[in-house]
């Protein structure tokens, strides 16, 4: 498959998976919004041009937030990108708190086709976090994901100085 049906393939999958989700701003904004915002910052802002990563940035929250398998993006997108969005798949096993700790731990040890993709996540959500926050999220709620984001982040670099400066960027609007 070429390089545009795949992404093609991939948003439409994506779409589909997360068709009843929405995301947690007051607005309830379609969660599919989301993972097109990252495949936007790497591609459009960043200027990564490699097919795995934006096909995984569609599918990063796939397997973690709906019923798809590692297993099943193997199949229909093939083993590197399943594999770059296992990385990105929280162990369901652990708390929130826990997953957020292993997060922090494990950015170092990311490949580095996922750290493109974890960059791009964590520019997105900071973005929302700032300007469309979650509703219900107090501001030191707010300000801890800042954190926390900064955190993981910090433990990958260096990854992609574009990709950095616009994280770098998006931490300023910290509430
Ligand atoms: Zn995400």
């Amino acid at each position: 498959m070429d390089a545009v049906a795949t992404l093609i393939k991939a948003a439409d999958f994506a779409a589909e998976k997360h068709r009843t989700k929405r995301r947690k701003d007051a607005a309830a904004t379609p969660y599919i919004n989301h993972p097109l915002a990252l495949a936007r910052v790497l591609r459009l802002e960043a200027g990564v041009e490699d097919v795995a990563v934006l096909t995984a940035a569609l599918l990063h929250d796939t397997v973690e937030d709906t019923d798809t398998t590692v297993e099943e993006l193997a199949r229909e997108f093939g083993p590197e990108i399943a594999g770059i969005v296992a990385e990105m798949t929280d162990d369901p096993a652990l708390t929130k708190p826990e997953k957020k700790q292993k997060q922090v731990e494990n950015a170092p040890r990311l490949s580095p086709k996922a750290k493109l993709v974890k960059i791009a996540d964590k520019i997105c959500n900071l973005r929302d976090v700032a300007r469309n926050p979650p509703a219900h999220w107090p501001l030191e709620r707010r300000q801890a994901y800042f954190e926390w984001a900064r955190a993981v982040i910090d433990g990958l670099r260096p990854a992609h100085p574009a990709l950095e400066r616009l994280f770098d960027e998006a931490y300023r609007l910290k509430p």
